[in-house]
């Protein structure tokens, strides 16, 4: 989703959970059930969010609601990424049940797409995700080929 997002004055009380590459993640709740697997799903994209980047993960879908309404980012139901304040929401939710045809590595590309094009043209952001997403798999399943 572009960049639809109102200057976000304050959000909810953050936690750190990770810094990978100097980027940080934050989660919506000290104790989150999704911690570990989105951290590690942003530690393996194929490309990487710029160092200065924030990218909160919410916790809950009480919590994804509460910042989708704050940033008023309704047209979407998975993430939403504001490029003047270098934050990306992604609903938590996603890293668990990922929406079909739509994994979790995806939708973080796409909001990378928004990141690297500098634009709100989703379009640009999905091809960009695309090529990206599909280069990965290839790779994967051509060094797996190599192993047998
Ligand atoms: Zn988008």
């Amino acid at each position: 989703m572009k960049n639809l997002i109102r200057l976000w004055c304050s959000i909810p009380l953050l936690f750190i959970a990770s810094h990978v590459h100097a980027l940080s993640v934050l989660t919506t709740n000290n104790i989150c059930p999704v911690q570990a697997v989105a951290v590690e799903t942003i530690d393996s994209l194929p490309a990487a969010y710029p160092k200065d980047w924030t990218i909160v993960v919410t916790c809950s879908d009480g919590d994804w609601l509460f910042l989708q309404r704050r940033a008023d980012a309704m047209q979407t139901d998975h993430a939403f990424t504001n490029l003047k304040r270098k934050i990306t929401v992604i609903r938590g939710d996603v890293f668990l049940n990922p929406p079909q045809f739509r994994p979790a590595r995806l939708i973080l590309l796409h909001e990378l797409g928004h990141i690297a094009c500098q634009c709100g043209n989703e379009d640009r952001a999905e091809d960009w995700a695309q090529k990206l997403y599909r280069q990965a798999l290839q790779s994967l399943h051509a060094s797996v080929k190599l192993r047998n």
